[in-house]
């Protein structure tokens, strides 16, 4: 257990923790795996430990043609010898990095419109049909919560006075909530999603774990969801060369900046400890203008 602190547990530094006299560590969820993005490594654990228990060996799950969901599953049944469909929010036409990932590692893509693809009945049955397991969108469920549950069980972490973590379906920082994991304070990072439903995630952690203090914070300079202004990407740039950590402009970049503001204004109590879980995504960088990006 102590190897894996010392290998996933970075410590940080910057004036501004000085200032405040905060303790700032990065759990490197980004080293998890060469390829399955960080806490999608955890969410998929018992989405794949279900289908090998229903002996199925096709998954269907679905996302856009940047999702790091997608990539990771894709990849995961590569690697198990499985089928894999990816229902894919986009036309036929639409080219990424990823979705050449996909087809290399012999996916079926199935694209499909707004309506369609939140159609969640019509996948469900869609895989029942041809005997896949549908996972729903992002490796949401109890399967994805658990799993995410169990890695951080495994830890061994320190207590700390604040949680910071990016939010999606809010599968993962459910599962943060529910570990052994031990902090008074939680805080997501809501990446400028439209129409997010903050107060019933908010609940949901509540119901989780009453006694911890659940804030949901949005840059709305950063908004929206997928989409990054210039100046964060000098700011990733400038933050590998201080702390060695490669952000992504989707969900990471977003957290880390969030903690910046909320430490400039005041927020965080002096004298805290800190740990912010970077939940991979790298690979979503591919979006990123070649050139841009010093990593
Ligand atoms: C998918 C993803 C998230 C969101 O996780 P949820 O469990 O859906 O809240 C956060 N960060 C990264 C890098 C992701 O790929």
């Amino acid at each position: 257990m102590e190897k894996i602190q010392s290998t996933l547990l970075k410590r940080i530094e910057d004036p501004l923790f000085n200032e405040y006299n905060l303790e700032v560590d990065v759990f490197l969820g980004y080293r998890l795996h060469p390829v399955i993005s960080g806490n999608k490594y955890m969410k998929l654990h018992f989405w794949m430990e279900k289908a090998r228990q229903m002996n199925v060996n096709h998954i269907i799950t679905k996302g856009g043609p940047y999702s790091n969901h997608l990539h990771a599953t894709a990849f995961a049944c590569k690697e198990s010898g499985w089928q894999f469909t990816a229902v894919v929010k986009a036309n036929e036409h639409t080219k990424s990095p990823t979705l050449n990932d996909l087809k290399n590692w012999h996916a079926n893509c199935v694209y499909v419109n707004r309506a369609a693809y939140y159609n969640e009945e019509k996948w469900e049955n869609y895989s029942k049909e041809l005997n896949a397991l549908y996972i729903p969108m992002g490796g949401e469920g109890e399967e994805g919560m658990d799993g995410v549950k169990k890695f951080f069980n495994e830890q061994l972490f320190q207590p700390y006075d604040y949680l910071v973590c990016s939010i999606g379906t809010g599968t993962t920082i459910k599962g943060i909530a529910g570990s052994n994991l031990k902090a008074g304070n939680l805080i997501g990072v809501q990446p400028g999603i439209k129409n997010y439903d903050t107060e019933r995630l908010v609940n949901d952690i509540k119901k989780i774990k009453p006694e911890i203090s659940v804030k949901i914070i949005e840059d709305k300079t950063l908004r929206p969801f997928g989409q990054f202004p210039g100046f964060l990407l000098d700011e990733m740039n400038n933050w590998y060369l201080q702390w060695e950590i490669p952000t992504d402009v989707v969900y990471t970049a977003k957290m880390f900046r969030v903690l910046m503001l909320q430490i400039a204004a005041g927020r965080i109590k002096s004298g805290s400890r800190l740990l912010l879980i970077h939940t991979g995504g790298l690979q979503g960088n591919r979006s990123v203008e070649s050139g841009k990006l010093i990593f």
